[in-house]
């Protein structure tokens, strides 16, 4: 019987390494909600999973939202009264706003002030703004920054374009021995921002790698989505196929160095909040358990009562909960390979619970059958235990994970004890 932690079997691979190579080669690059920055981060991911690239027009209705225009950006900057440049773009793309309308004009310092953006707490940082939905312009700078702008006029550039386009999404599908899925989703849309957006969609790519190369009972459904929007536009396309969806997972904010932290379900005890629960628990590291709430990351949409669908979250510190998020703080020194090393170990290993976890029922169930003939005695009676929880549970009503909860046992033990049941004629799994 094997008693030991289910995280860390995964957690010794070198994956946080992995994740976080991939950030950084993904780092630089100026995404938004669709573009071209979303397509080259794709065809990055294509060179590890064979990541399928979707395109969805431009003004498609989607339940109560409709596609965006599509917003490139090639430069832009502001140049001061003397002509140095004060703010340029190709020092960072978090100086644009995102989704900032052409412009070329020159401003006087009040003037520009309404379109500047800046953390008077944290001086030295960038912010990171959008204007999605309402057509305007701006600049993120440091606040220290903006403090040395002196009086006259400023000659401001955004080459950009906002038109009809796509939105653009990865789809990955894994299929499994059955057509229960299991959906990972990570939002891909922010720009060199890494503990969010970046440490999701890398997890996800080396765990989709990963599954790719062993045998799986459930199928498997990654995405690659801009935030909200995407989650919004992939389940008004595939309305009619969620409910294959068993089980799923949204991966944010899993590089930073904070504790390991579930946000459940809207369910709140569906099959992967208690699998969930069951692994952080067992895991003998600092934890949290969070209740469902409708903020957050693409669980809003997932878990929006139309479709109360079981998908969690997995993150380290919550977003909201750190300064450096939406910051040009939020760098790759932000986040470890250490930490990504632990979430890529925890999602590893509540997918493991998951591929496990059967309803099974006793087929000796009038008294206890005699173990010692079946050659599945041990002369230790703790050694016993796991099969006579599986054997004394197995009515049909409760899994194995509930019955791995209740005997305070982890779940490689009871789902190994319920093997050993199996292959001994004692126990046979119900087909719901
Ligand atoms: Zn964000």
């Amino acid at each position: 019987m094997k008693a030991s932690d289910p995280v860390r079997p995964h957690a010794v691979q070198g994956r946080g390494r992995d994740i976080h190579r991939l950030m950084a080669e993904l780092f630089p690059i100026c995404r938004s909600i669709t573009g071209d920055g979303f397509r080259r981060t794709l065809a990055i991911l294509r060179r590890h999973i064979p990541v399928e690239v979707r395109e969805v027009p431009s003004g498609t209705r989607v339940f109560d939202w409709t596609v965006p225009k599509e917003w490139n950006i090639r430069d832009a900057y502001i140049k001061g009264p003397t002509g140095e440049t004060v703010v340029d773009f190709k020092g960072s793309n978090l100086h644009v706003v995102s989704y900032s309308v052409r412009v070329k004009a020159t401003l006087p310092l009040a003037e520009l002030k309404s379109h500047l953006h800046t953390l008077p707490d944290h001086p030295d940082w960038i912010p990171y703004r959008t204007s999605y939905y309402e057509e305007g312009w701006g600049f993120c700078l440091s606040h220290n920054r903006y403090l040395a702008l002196e009086e006259g006029d400023y000659e401001v550039v955004i080459d950009s374009t906002l038109e009809d386009g796509f939105l653009t999404y990865g789809e990955l599908f894994l299929p499994g021995a059955t057509e229960e899925e299991i959906l990972i989703s990570a939002h891909a849309c922010h720009p060199s921002l890494a503990n969010d957006n970046l440490s999701g969609v890398g997890l996800a790519t080396v765990l989709a790698k990963d599954l790719a190369s062993v045998p799986h009972r459930y199928s498997y459904r990654f995405l690659f989505i801009p935030g909200t929007i995407g989650a919004i536009t992939w389940l008004s396309l595939n309305e009619g196929r969620v409910g294959r969806i068993k089980a799923g997972l949204v991966l944010a904010g899993v590089g930073d160095k904070g504790d390991m932290a579930y946000k459940r379900s809207r369910r709140g005890s569906s099959e992967i909040d208690r699998a969930a629960a069951h692994v952080l628990r067992r895991s003998g590291c600092p934890h949290r358990l969070l209740d469902y709430r409708p903020d957050g990351y693409d669980e809003r949409q997932y878990c929006s009562p139309g479709f109360d669908l079981p998908v969690g979250r997995l993150s380290r510190t919550p977003s909201g909960e750190y300064p450096e998020y939406h910051t040009s703080a939020d760098d790759l020194l932000f986040v470890s390979a250490e930490a990504l090393e632990e979430s890529y170990g925890t999602t590893r290993a509540i997918l493991d619970v998951l591929e496990g976890n059967r309803l099974t029922v006793n087929l000796n169930p009038k008294c206890e059958p005699q173990l010692g003939r079946r050659g599945l005695y041990a002369p230790e009676a703790s050694d016993n235990l796991a099969l006579l929880w599986v054997l004394s549970r197995s009515d049909g009503r409760s899994d194995l994970l509930e019955i791995a909860d209740a005997a305070g046992l982890p779940f490689s033990a009871i789902g190994e004890a319920a093997s050993r049941l199996v292959q001994a004629g004692l126990l046979t799994e119900k087909k719901e």
